[in-house]
């Protein structure tokens, strides 16, 4: 089975021929069809997140469901599904709470030191049990989700990741209400989606932030009022001019210290800062000891606080009414082969999402 293997920080992915186990209790055999290129994937690929070498990235990821393991019934042999990189078990307290994407109960007897994927006799790890770089996946079958037969898996695969973050981020994270004012910091995959979340939610003002002005015109198209090039002005300044004296919602979408505490700086008095950016383990996010006055809330947002079996059908009926647009996200498709030229151009900051095309239905 080939799989795109990452041997160690700051190396390009190395294609390889892999084993892959048979699907335990509770797992699925899913062969994968499309993955994102997701910032998140580029983050172990640069050495900001620690990961467990040698492993396999990728988790915006759509297939098909190939064989079951023992004692799953939520999905079928043939199924299309999303390959999700949270698998809530649905009875802790999380789950039971609604806030299965907090769930961190193992739903598979799998230990994390003998994973499903062997290079000759080395064990491979699979980046948040998906490890969507692959031609196969041995997951949590819990992760999977059915979607409907007129939905491409180039669309379920973007819902896996971006499309979820971005709009749970607006809806269920921050619960922007009609007439907010609302800035973005980052126009890529995952701030698009805040954006054109946030229109649809109803803010009055929605301000993009970036640095590569093309992708401050795309910001446009997806909803955008007004724009902020940061590489050319003070971004905190232009925003609180913008809005007179600071947005509702500040969301940052990069994954940086520095672009964190400037969401937060972006938030009117009462106003709130939402990091949905991977910022790395070590950093320490500083805000003003103010907060107590200014009532401002700082609050994270983990795969857009997702309640995935209510939330990802709903996402795919706003994107068939036309009210989501996920296909305009999608700006490159590559080859599984041209995979350490895709992650080159998402650091050049040239796309706004490009896709592998993995496998074929
Ligand atoms: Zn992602
Ligand atoms: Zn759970």
């Amino acid at each position: 089975m080939k799989a795109a293997v990452l041997n160690a920080a700051q190396t390009p992915l190395e294609m390889a021929d892999l084993t892959i186990d048979e699907p335990g209790a509770g797992e699925a055999l899913v062969r994968v069809v499309t993955a994102g290129v997701c910032h998140s994937d580029l983050h172990f690929i640069e050495g900001t997140y620690p990961g467990r070498y040698p492993m396999v990235l990728g988790h915006e990821v759509a297939g098909i469901v190939e064989e079951l393991g023992p004692g799953v019934t939520n999905v079928a042999k043939g199924d299309r599904v999303i390959m999700g990189f949270v698998q809530p078990c649905g009875h802790c307290n999380y789950c039971d709470s609604g806030r299965p994407n907090l769930c961190g109960t193992p739903t598979t007897a799998r230990r994390p030191d003998q994973p499903a994927l062997t290079l000759g006799d080395q064990p491979v790890s699979q980046m948040a049990n998906v490890g969507g770089f692959a031609e196969q996946s041995v997951m949590p079958a819990s992760g999977l989700l059915k979607i409907p037969d007129d939905i491409s898996l180039d669309v379920a695969a973007l819902v896996g990741c971006s499309v979820m973050t971005g709009y749970g981020a607006v809806v269920n994270t921050a619960k922007v209400e009609p007439g907010s004012s609302v800035a973005v910091i980052g126009a890529g995959g995952v701030g698009l989606n805040i954006i054109q979340a946030a229109r649809l939610a109803g803010a009055s003002q929605i301000i993009a932030v970036d640095m590569v002005e093309h992708k401050l015109g795309i910001a446009k198209d997806f909803g955008a009022t007004d724009t902020v090039n940061a590489g050319e002005t003070d971004a905190i300044q232009a925003v609180q001019q913008l809005s007179g004296g600071g947005v509702d919602f500040g969301f940052e979408a990069i994954g940086l210290k520095a672009t964190s505490e400037q969401a937060y700086e972006m938030a009117k008095r009462g106003g709130m800062a939402v990091v949905v950016g991977m910022v790395p383990p070590m950093e320490k996010i500083e805000v003003s000891g103010m907060i107590w006055m200014q009532e401002k809330t700082l609050k994270g947002s983990f795969y857009g606080s997702a309640r995935f079996h209510t939330d990802m059908p709903r996402i795919l009926e706003l994107y068939k009414q036309g009210k989501l647009d996920i296909d305009g996200l999608v700006t490159k498709r590559w080859e599984f082969d041209e995979i350490n030229e895709a992650f080159d151009m998402l650091k050049s900051g040239e796309v706004a999402r490009s896709v592998l095309a993995i496998g074929s239905e």
